[in-house]
């Protein structure tokens, strides 16, 4: 059981604007108050901000730790690795493989879902386009076919929460209608597809652009490609990786500016590498080299995902970007949160949520993260009771 305590003294961002000088009021089921009570413990965050804990809906892993192919240990050390980071919502991305092995990798996933370690499994490949096919074995790609999607989703009992597809190969539009069916989302992904094709995958229920700009062709002004088809509907969520990297800053802001702050997701694709250090990796099976904090395939040289914790998206965004901070909240919390249907239960500070929140100083750097109503990383300023 969590201990009452009170945070005071913070700049707080609730989904109706910031509030300084706000108060957070965390009970004993680890939730959201809206009173406190007589006695209890204050801990003094002034000068910090408080915002909801971050939700990334696509990261393969981090802490030395693949969510691919690691150990249930593992995975549970790439989690605690994001957590320190800021991120107390994450879904588990696998990358291409044999379809049995991902099979059983859904298993294995599902089980961490079902205890709440994870929020469930995002399966990125094997329906990709061999055109973009990034840092995924071209040799295990297969079409879209919903009797394979329709497999996986059956492996992991429920906790299928996104497939990244390329909609414009055969069984792609049919297979965006059986996720959109059973409430499981249709992102567009490591896409070769025209504009037309995006949007006929839009209309058949497709509501996320995977990592945009990246594995798909790039804006042309009489080939528009996917980027505008999936930029300008209003149905779409577009994901955006943060780290400087993947996305040249004035690429981010305008993806960031055109789509509006609610419905962009900022997320990490982030591998093994994240939290942990340069070096050699695997992805999948592919073998990667991690070079000053850039991950690419030791063949070819592809980006082979990120080493991009939420936190220094964060931060790049609110001092590099210089977005409002209320916009950054709902991009890095509220939006992913509402897409996977756990917007009840956390994505924004309100009673009755899980007290799960990241506390930053006055130049956006994290100290603390508290999930659950118990602290992740406590804050050294504070007084702790
Ligand atoms: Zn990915």
């Amino acid at each position: 059981m969590a201990a009452r305590k009170v945070l005071t003294g913070a700049r707080v961002v609730l989904p109706t604007g910031t509030v300084a000088d706000g108060r957070v009021i965390v009970d004993e089921r680890g939730r959201i108050a809206g009173h406190a009570h007589e006695g209890d413990a204050t801990v003094d965050l002034s000068g910090h901000w408080v915002v909801p804990g971050f939700v990334d809906m696509h990261n393969h892993g981090g802490g030395g730790a693949s969510f691919t192919s690691g150990s249930v240990a593992d995975v549970l050390k790439g989690v605690q690795t994001h957590r320190e980071h800021g991120t107390t919502t994450i879904v588990a991305s696998t990358v291409t493989g044999d379809m049995d092995f991902l099979a059983q990798r859904a298993g294995i996933l599902s089980e961490l879902a079902e205890q709440g370690d994870i929020a469930g499994i995002h399966f990125e490949g094997p329906f990709i386009s061999p055109c973009r096919k990034g840092a995924h074995d071209e040799s295990l790609l297969r079409d879209p076919d919903p009797a394979d999607v329709r497999k996986l989703m059956d492996a992991a009992r429920g906790q299928a929460r996104m497939f990244t597809l390329a909609t414009e190969l055969p069984g792609g539009t049919d297979s965006v209608r059986l996720l959109a069916e059973h409430g499981v989302i249709a992102a567009i992904g490591h896409t070769d597809g025209t504009y037309e094709q995006t949007v006929e995958a839009i209309d058949a229920g497709a509501t996320v652009a995977t990592h945009l700009y990246n594995a798909m062709p790039a804006l042309g002004h009489r080939t528009p490609g996917p980027i505008a088809a999936l930029l300008e509907d209003e149905r779409v969520t577009v994901e955006l990786i943060n780290d400087g990297t993947h996305l040249h800053p004035a690429a981010f802001q305008l993806a960031f500016h055109h789509a509006g702050a609610d419905r962009t997701a900022l997320i990490t694709d982030a591998m093994d590498a994240a939290g942990f250090g340069d070096g050699e990796y695997m992805l999948g099976t592919l073998a990667v080299e991690v070079k000053d904090s850039v991950a690419r395939l030791v063949d070819g040289g592809s980006i082979a995902g990120s080493t991009l914790t939420l936190d220094r998206a964060f931060k790049r965004a609110a001092t590099i970007d210089r977005l409002p901070v209320e916009d950054i909240v709902r991009a890095i919390s509220a939006n992913p949160a509402k897409l996977l249907g756990v917007y009840d239960r956390v994505g924004s500070l309100e009673p009755g949520k899980d007290a799960d929140l990241v506390v930053l100083d006055a130049t956006f750097t994290l100290v603390g993260v508290m999930r659950k109503g118990e602290w992740v990383i406590a804050p050294q300023e504070a007084q702790r009771g």
